[in-house]
């Protein structure tokens, strides 16, 4: 069996670790898959929805169902060379759950690397502060480091571009402190 390249990044919320991602899957011409993005999709209809409960709270969902949907997607045909990870794991059993299935699914024949990102916090309340996105076509943007040409206003489609609902100064405070629990033990559980 041949070895699946496996790609795990770690960053803060809104730290550029999507962009980088789609970067680097172009670059190694792998899948990116942003659990966010699954979690949108299959509980809320749509990559550009708005949640709500606890993933609109800013609050982790829990390990199995974020499991079972991120399988899904992993064991589609187009994941089978490698893929990259983008907010996954989270958890120490997350950790677990993607480690067995390595081992049972690949039969251990995955290259695992992780790629921590480090920033510092004030860089990234500055980064979620100015984060935009168009509803309609689905460009991100942000105010203070690539704003758009019309302030509020999608370059390419002039719809009115939105925030995420889980970047408001609360829902983000949870999310980095979520962040930051969770964190701490994936990246001590893979340095081991
Ligand atoms: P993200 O787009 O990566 O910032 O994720 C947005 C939200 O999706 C998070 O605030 C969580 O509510 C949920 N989420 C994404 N990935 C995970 C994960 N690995 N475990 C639990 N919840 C997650």
């Amino acid at each position: 069996m041949a070895t699946t390249r496996v790609f795990v990044l770690v960053a803060p919320p809104g730290s550029g670790k999507g962009t980088q991602g789609v970067l680097l899957a172009r670059r190694l011409d792998l899948p990116h898959v942003s659990t966010g993005d699954e979690l949108r999709v299959s509980l809320y209809g749509g990559r550009l929805s708005q949640p709500n409960g606890a993933m609109g709270r800013g609050q982790l969902l829990d390990d199995n169902t974020v499991w079972r949907i991120l399988r899904t997607r992993l064991e589609q045909p187009d994941c089978s060379r490698g893929f990259i990870l983008d907010g996954f794991p989270r958890t120490f059993r997350q950790v677990c759950l993607f480690d067995e299935w390595t081992e049972s699914a690949l039969l251990g024949a995955a290259d695992v690397l992780v790629i921590y990102l480090h920033l510092g916090m004030d860089e990234v309340r500055k980064r979620n502060d100015g984060r935009r996105f168009c509803p309609s076509c689905g460009r991100d943007y942000n105010v203070h480091y690539y704003p758009p040409r019309t302030p509020e206003v999608c370059d390419v489609c002039a719809t009115r571009l939105a925030r995420r609902a889980d970047c408001v100064p609360e829902v983000l405070e949870r999310r980095l402190a979520a962040y930051e629990k969770s964190t701490s033990v994936v990246l001590n559980t893979y340095s081991q």
